[in-house]
């Protein structure tokens, strides 16, 4: 290709204000536990939300032991405002638990460990391994899916393929700030309706290709 990948990033990157929740909580302290957490509750959320249940959740309970033990219900009204309420609580108290029975309290760093976590799956096990220990994956959202395709680097139904697509394209030494930066590119100009061609960085190598997008609007126009 023309540009390189890392430069195509550049460009997005510098175009782009602040930080999304994980980078942040990344930046401002490496607690694996926290980032674990704040990723389960992010689950169909905005990063707004996220980021405040996160913070009263961990004013009160802040290690797997506290979580593990405290009351369903007092866990439900610190993570309201994550949605999904009752469904979180659950999952964060079931991991804190596994955490304190099989792992000594500790996250594990590997993908296949994170993975046997009940809940986790491939895209919070990913940002595990990439926003609390620095190891290169690539953490799938609906925004690195979106963007993904939109600008043709791959084109694929799920997340999953784009996992794969993805790491079989990009270098490995780009795969750590990729969500990063895609997440953050689709919160403020690659947006899921209405893009903000006009001022992209990259309009002018973007083939913006919404074919992914219309099929799955087509698919769920039939069901
Ligand atoms: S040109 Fe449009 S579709 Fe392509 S990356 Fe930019 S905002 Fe997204």
């Amino acid at each position: 290709m023309l540009m390189e990948y890392s430069e195509i990033l550049d460009k997005v990157e510098t175009a782009l204000e602040g930080e999304a929740h994980l980078d942040e909580l990344s930046r401002k302290r490496q607690d694996p536990f926290k980032i674990l957490i704040s990723t389960i509750l992010s689950a169909r959320t905005r990063d707004a939300n996220t980021r405040e249940a996160t913070e009263t959740l961990f004013a009160k309970f802040n290690t797997p032991k506290k979580i593990a033990e405290a009351n369903v219900e007092i866990l439900e009204q610190l993570i309201y405002k994550s949605g999904f309420y009752k469904v979180k609580a659950a999952r964060i108290k079931e991991v804190s638990q596994v955490l304190l029975d099989k792992y000594n309290g500790e996250v594990p760093d590997n993908f296949n460990e994170l993975m046997s976590l009940p809940g986790v799956g491939a895209k919070t096990a990913n940002c595990v391994l990439v926003y609390a220990f620095k190891i290169p994956a690539i953490p799938v959202d609906t925004h690195v899916h979106r963007i993904s395709n939109r600008i043709g680097w791959v084109n694929t139904q799920n997340p999953e393929k784009t996992e794969k697509a993805l790491k079989d394209l990009i270098p490995k030494n780009q795969w750590i700030r990729l969500n990063r930066i895609f997440v953050k590119f689709g919160q403020e100009i690659c947006l899921p309706n209405n893009p903000k061609h006009e001022i992209c960085p990259i309009e002018d190598i973007c083939p913006k290709d919404f074919s992914m997008e219309l099929a799955l609007k087509k698919k769920r126009e039939k069901t």
